[in-house]
């Protein structure tokens, strides 16, 4: 299974701003809306499209550091709600401010995702398809990993583009 995120340039510019604005890490929610559908090689691929980039503010953070961050209950539960109402998929970003060159997920990253991925895909009904992703930053480099829309696990993304005037490919 194959995964591509795209989302608007003027958005992520918006998000990147926010989330490099500390030097302690930040989180943003990303809503998009998936489409699945199998490649001319037999491959099912997931692709999300953001729709709605959300910076959570500092304010809706239980804990930040240079090291961790992790956003109040009642704010992500607003957030699983619009992915309720509305169909739509749903990617944490958060940053790794320290990371300059290649960036991956924590020990407490890669324990936390099947945990929070699955809650969610329990929650948001699995039609229109839905799945959860999530997206850590470093400086100049990015890692990503979403969840099988069936709840077969987590998957690496393969691809991350950045949509302006020309499609940009940020490195996974
Ligand atoms: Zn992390």
């Amino acid at each position: 299974m194959r995964g591509t995120l795209r989302i608007g340039a003027t958005a992520w510019s918006a998000v990147r701003e926010h989330l490099f604005g500390s030097r302690d890490e930040r989180m943003a929610y990303l809503l998009a809306r998936a489409s699945v559908w199998t490649d001319p090689w037999g491959s099912e691929v997931v692709d999300l499209l953001v729709t709605r980039a959300m910076p959570v503010p500092d304010a809706a953070l239980r804990l930040q550091s240079g090291v961790r961050v992790e956003v109040e209950a009642a704010f992500t539960r607003e957030i699983l709600v619009a992915c309720y109402e509305t169909g739509l998929s749903l990617v944490d970003v958060h940053t790794h401010p320290f990371a300059v060159g290649a960036v991956s997920f924590s020990g407490h990253d890669v324990a936390n995702m099947p945990v929070t991925h699955a809650e969610f895909l329990a929650a948001v009904p699995p039609d229109p398809p839905r799945t959860a992703a999530s997206l850590v930053l470093g400086q100049r480099a990015a890692a990503g990993v979403f969840t099988d829309p069936g709840g077969g696990g987590l998957h690496r993304l393969d691809r991350f583009e950045v949509l302006g005037d020309h499609v940009e490919k940020v490195a996974l």
